[in-house]
């Protein structure tokens, strides 16, 4: 069992607790950034980073199909193969180490683990015992939850973490809530050639034809709403 002191620890390897690590060793804190996945976090792995990249040739063909003189080079189909690949790319193939240098550029010390509150200012990772000077930054994010629908957790439901990591694309999907994720993904699946229904709550799908989001999701909606619950 080691100890050891410094200004800041940060749980959690996310957007936020990157972003504040890295703003504490650039004003020449000591700090620790304590990791048990992937640096980067939910964001650059499944989250946003993958869902654009699975949205982006849709998005580019529909970009030139609007301007005449680039539409008249656009011919067959989405190539759903090579969109999963580039996807690869931009998760780095789920690999982290990209993110060495930008941590080593701001003095930030990356401790792989789990991490845990071991008293005031204290941290404990495996058999080392980490004491803040400073600071204890909690930043662990969220985990997906299920909503309890009977049968749900039978089937084996993909998260978000399986819906952006997928390597082939499924014949049909059923995607479950029509917030940003639900739609963005829905949207992403179906223009990879997915079967998609949208399940939303009709009051939802009110305020979604309302809003700023109807824009960008209307034309996705027009193939993927087979029914609402
Ligand atoms: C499909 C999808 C698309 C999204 N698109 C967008 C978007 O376009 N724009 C946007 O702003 N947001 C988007 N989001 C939301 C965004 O991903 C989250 O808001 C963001 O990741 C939250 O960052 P965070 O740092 O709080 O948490 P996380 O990214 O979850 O990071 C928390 C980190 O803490 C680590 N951790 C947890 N517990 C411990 C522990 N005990 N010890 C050590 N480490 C621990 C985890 O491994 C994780 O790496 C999207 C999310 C999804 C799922």
């Amino acid at each position: 069992m080691s100890n050891r002191t410094v200004d800041v620890v940060v749980i959690g390897g996310g957007p936020a607790g990157t972003a504040c690590a890295g703003r504490l060793g650039r004003a020449g804190l000591t700090v620790v950034l304590v990791e048990r996945e992937l640096v980067g976090g939910e964001s650059a792995y499944w989250g946003g980073m993958p869902s654009k990249a699975l949205l982006r040739p849709s998005e580019a063909i529909a970009e030139a199909l609007r301007v005449p003189g680039a539409r008249e080079i656009v011919r067959g189909e989405l190539d759903s193969d090579a969109a999963l690949r580039r996807r690869d790319t931009v998760i780095d193939s789920l690999d982290d180490n990209s993110w060495m240098a930008w941590l080593a550029e701001r003095s930030v010390e990356l401790v792989r683990g789990t991490a845990s509150l071991a008293g005031h200012r204290r941290v404990r990772v495996g058999a080392e015992t980490l004491a803040a000077h400073r600071a204890v930054v909690v930043a662990t994010g969220t985990a997906p939850a299920l909503p309890p629908v009977p049968g749900l957790a039978d089937v084996d439901p993909w998260t978000n973490r399986e819906a952006t990591t997928a390597t082939t694309v499924p014949g049909s999907l059923i995607v479950i809530g029509g917030g940003a994720v639900g739609v963005e993904l829905a949207q992403a699946w179906t223009s990879l050639g997915a079967h998609v229904t949208l399940r939303v709550l009709a009051k939802f799908l009110a305020e979604l034809l309302h809003g700023e989001l109807a824009r960008r999701a209307i034309i996705a909606l027009g193939r993927l709403v087979d029914r609402f619950v």
